[in-house]
């Protein structure tokens, strides 16, 4: 590590009124810096490197789905941790992403500081770019440590956010059948 992170937290445990000299704090600006730097890991990666090429030919045109995706996400206005899962959906127009790829594009914007709803967003966009899918759908339902640990203290509430793209917004049926599949419908 190259940065002055560390000198960073080290004045951070002074403010907060702590002794960074004491034994059990000697190493935590390093420690911090390190955790810091890859719970922000995603600015230092790219959809193109990401996708590396693992995009395959299918006549497939059916939805694709991966539920559960885990989801640890920093929100940008507190630096606080706010934890999910994300759900994805996408209909091939002729390519099919590997599957694991999805789960690292929600891991890329996922680790940067965000807030909810442009997560979800650039998740979606990034699928229809990638795939040139006929309809993309993101939900993610996250607790947001934020609301949690501080502030009004709501221990359970949950945040849910969507976006549908083409075809899961022109269509209730494509729609409702893809928030069955995440049985999220009523
Ligand atoms: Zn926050």
């Amino acid at each position: 590590m190259n940065s002055s992170l560390p000198q960073h937290y080290r004045e951070i445990l002074k403010e907060l009124g702590e002794d960074p000299e004491r034994e059990g704090l000697l190493d935590t600006p390093k420690r911090a810096a390190k955790a810091m730097q890859y719970l922000c890991h995603g600015y230092e990666q790219t959809l193109e490197a990401i996708v590396n090429g693992a995009l395959f030919a299918s006549d497939n045109d059916e939805m694709v789905i991966v539920k559960d995706i885990e989801l640890y996400s920093l929100c940008e206005h507190h630096l606080l941790p706010f934890i999910g899962k994300a759900h994805v959906a996408y209909i091939p127009t002729g390519k099919v992403l590997g599957l694991s790829k999805i789960a690292r594009i929600v891991d890329m914007f996922a680790r940067r500081l965000q807030i909810q709803e442009n997560l979800t967003r650039q998740i979606a966009e990034a699928v229809r770019d990638v795939t040139g899918a006929a309809g993309v759908a993101v939900v993610i339902e996250a607790k947001h440590m934020c609301m949690m640990m501080r502030g009004v203290e709501k221990q359970n509430s949950v945040m849910n956010t969507s976006v549908m793209l083409g075809a899961f917004r022109d269509s209730s049926t494509t729609r409702q059948e893809f928030l069955q599949l995440i049985g999220r419908s009523n």
